[in-house]
């Protein structure tokens, strides 16, 4: 069991979806899962539920500056994920606090809601892509993301190939967004063959999936297993999740992300 000495620490750079699907809350939760703790920066506010977001405020850069000052001169911290963003102006001061850490960074380049809403506008998606994609370990984009960040890409392995040019090292394009009968999820990095992992795809819609995915996945890079392992004992966690997913909306279910914590009080 791991001391709280040495509790693994996951810096988490998010945005705040109040229904708890997705979002810092997704993290705070997937992380806690791992058996690591979370640090919780708030980029943005939203206004969404379980359907889909419809507005999204940028926190001050000078408040999230001030936030990770704190933390970074008081918390060792063991992993880096980075969800949504909430403006271009953002990124020097998250780039800075990853040149100070040096340690793995889960970079989850949210563009648009599962319902459709837009998160990220273009200036802040072309942002992530010339200053943070360079500093990710790995980015975990779905199939519509790595498409939009990739224009003009013929195929997964092609929006991989303009990802890892970007100076990122290893890729994972999720395909739960896709109309394939399995969930494929592919693992692209320099010099190898690609990787691909297949999952059932289980029936309905998901909010917060890939929140829960990256995060996990820092937890777990947090916690030493290398990237590997880290990937597959990952994805295992969120299709457990989905398996029992909770309908706490009239939208998407969403990721029981604490299922053994919660059993005996349901
Ligand atoms: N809201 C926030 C704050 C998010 O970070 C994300 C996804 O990362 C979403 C909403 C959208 O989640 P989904 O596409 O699963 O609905």
């Amino acid at each position: 069991m791991t001391s709280s000495s040495s509790l693994p620490i996951v810096l988490c750079i998010s945005g705040h979806d109040p229904s708890g699907g997705a979002g810092l809350q997704a993290d705070i939760e997937a992380v806690a899962a791992q058996g690591a703790h979370a640090l919780g920066i708030i980029t943005a506010l939203t206004c969404q539920d379980t359907d889909n977001v419809r507005r999204v405020k940028a926190v001050a850069t000078a408040l999230l500056a001030e936030q990770l000052e704190l933390l970074l001169a008081d918390c060792r911290i063991n992993a880096i994920k980075i969800g949504l963003l909430g403006d271009a102006d953002q990124i020097p001061a998250i780039c800075a606090a990853i040149e100070r850490c040096s340690v793995p960074v889960v970079l989850d380049p949210v563009l648009r809601a599962g319902g459709g809403g837009a998160l990220t506008d273009a200036a802040t998606a072309r942002a992530l892509l010339e200053e943070l994609l360079p500093r990710a370990t790995i980015a975990t984009p779905n199939a519509a993301e790595a498409r939009r960040l990739a224009p003009g890409a013929a195929d997964n392995a092609a929006c991989a190939e303009v990802l890892l040019r970007r100076g990122c090292h290893n890729v994972l394009i999720t395909g739960g967004d896709e109309p394939t009968p399995d969930v494929v999820n592919g693992w692209y990095r320099d010099g190898a063959t690609p990787q691909l992992f297949r999952w059932p795809r289980l029936a309905g819609g998901y909010h917060g999936a890939g929140c829960t995915l990256a995060a996990a996945l820092a937890a777990r890079l947090a916690i030493g297993e290398d990237l590997a392992v880290a990937l597959q004992q990952a994805q295992g966690y969120v299709h457990g999740c989905l398996e029992r997913a909770l309908r706490i909306g009239q939208g998407r279910r969403i990721p029981d992300r604490l299922g053994d914590l919660r059993k005996g009080h349901t």
